[in-house]
């Protein structure tokens, strides 16, 4: 089983977007994303927005060869959209992939008005009849009955966890419980999982000392999942904030096994950009007509994309590969040779799963045009 994380807070979007990837089948759990349509009364920066739509792309890609999409309910950030915002995934981008493959979709009952006309839009579009999944077991795949999306009311507003298993290893993804339910908690525990990814609290909410007991709930919920489970993956509404990233730093150093946010569990380092939205609006000032220019396709959303990693490199929010100066992929991607995404998605974000940083810290040769997934490009060399 190969988990990869597209989509998160610690990867600079909103969302909990996944790819679990078996021997007979590839599933995308949650193909969306979002990026917060304001915070600190800002609309997302045009860095956001750049990184945003990589992952986009990616999600795109994703789902080209997925056997299987999991939607675990029908928030904008968690599933393809028929009306979508500039910042979304929109039905259109997607929808011969999701023509062919198995959909486990949760059902309408105890969700929101606007989520049930989104999953009768999402089912309209690709023609095909939506089932609800909730408590179906299949294969090496096995869906809860709705859990309380936080704490608001289950009748109302519910998702549905996801449970796979191959080779005795199990995978539980549980978007949007924020760790608020104690019994959503024993029924992780209950499937017994080696690795969960799941969202945390929404601490950047908890304003006022009348959220102490909602505080208290999540961190107690956090430390049991943390005793049982082998690998926990705590993001989503947590990572919205700063402190929510020094909660996750409590966590990691209390808890008996390994404790990541995404990025963590993907090699690199995290990019809170929606944290830090008010920050890059202080190092990037964009103009009041930006984002309408934006909608009309007037303007460019990559003007600011190196001087965004540059901002955050300057002013220490993320720390590039210690290989970085003297690597080729550097010279390779200055030179107009090679495209960025190798070094934002490696060098940059100082990604331990290069597999030239490994080869560097084992002291084993490598090629100077081997490429950070260890793909060979020798024109490169030429
Ligand atoms: S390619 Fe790999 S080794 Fe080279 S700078 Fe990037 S992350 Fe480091």
């Amino acid at each position: 089983m190969i988990i990869e994380i597209l989509g998160a807070e610690s990867l600079g979007v909103r969302g909990l977007a996944c790819v679990v990837k078996l021997k007979n089948q590839k599933i995308c759990i949650d193909p969306g994303i979002a990026l917060g349509w304001s915070r600190y009364g800002f609309l997302p920066h045009p860095f956001q927005i750049a990184i945003g739509a990589e992952i986009r792309e990616k999600i795109i890609a994703e789902l080209k060869d997925a056997t299987d999409v999991i939607i675990s309910h029908f928030d904008g950030d968690h599933c393809p959209l028929f009306n979508p915002n500039p910042y979304q995934l929109g039905i259109s981008a997607v929808k011969n992939s999701l023509s062919d493959c198995r959909i486990w979709a949760k059902g309408s009952a105890h969700s929101s008005t606007v989520q049930q006309k989104r999953r009768s839009e999402f089912a309209e579009s690709l023609n095909r009849n939506l089932p609800n999944v909730e408590g179906v077991k299949e294969g090496p795949l096995e869906f809860s009955m709705p859990v309380s999306h936080g704490q608001q009311n289950t009748e109302e507003h519910s998702i549905m966890m996801s449970r796979i298993e191959e080779d005795g290893k199990i995978f539980v993804h549980a978007s949007d419980i924020q760790l608020l339910d104690e019994e959503t908690t024993e029924k992780i525990l209950n499937w017994k999982p080696d690795i969960v990814l799941v969202s945390g609290p929404p601490l950047y909410h908890y304003t006022s000392s009348l959220h102490q007991m909602q505080r208290e709930l999540a961190w107690k919920n956090a430390k049991k999942l943390s005793r049982h489970v082998h690998i926990l993956i705590l993001d989503h509404h947590l990572l919205r904030s700063e402190e929510g990233n020094m909660w996750l730093r409590k966590l990691k150093r209390t808890a008996q096994n390994q404790v990541f946010c995404a990025a963590d569990f993907m090699g690199r380092t995290p990019l809170l950009l929606e944290a830090w939205r008010k920050e890059l609006y202080e190092w990037m000032p964009v103009s009041q007509q930006w984002h309408e220019y934006y909608e009309q396709g007037k303007v460019d959303r990559n003007d600011y994309r190196i001087r965004g990693w540059e901002s955050l490199i300057s002013r220490g929010k993320i720390k590039p590969c210690k290989w970085y100066d003297a690597c080729p992929i550097k010279e390779y991607t200055e030179s107009g040779r090679l495209e960025r995404y190798w070094v934002e998605n490696y060098c940059l974000v100082n990604n331990k799963h290069c597999i030239r940083y490994q080869k560097e810290e084992q002291g084993k040769y490598h090629p100077d045009y081997m490429m950070p997934n260890g793909e060979i490009r020798e024109h490169l060399h030429l």
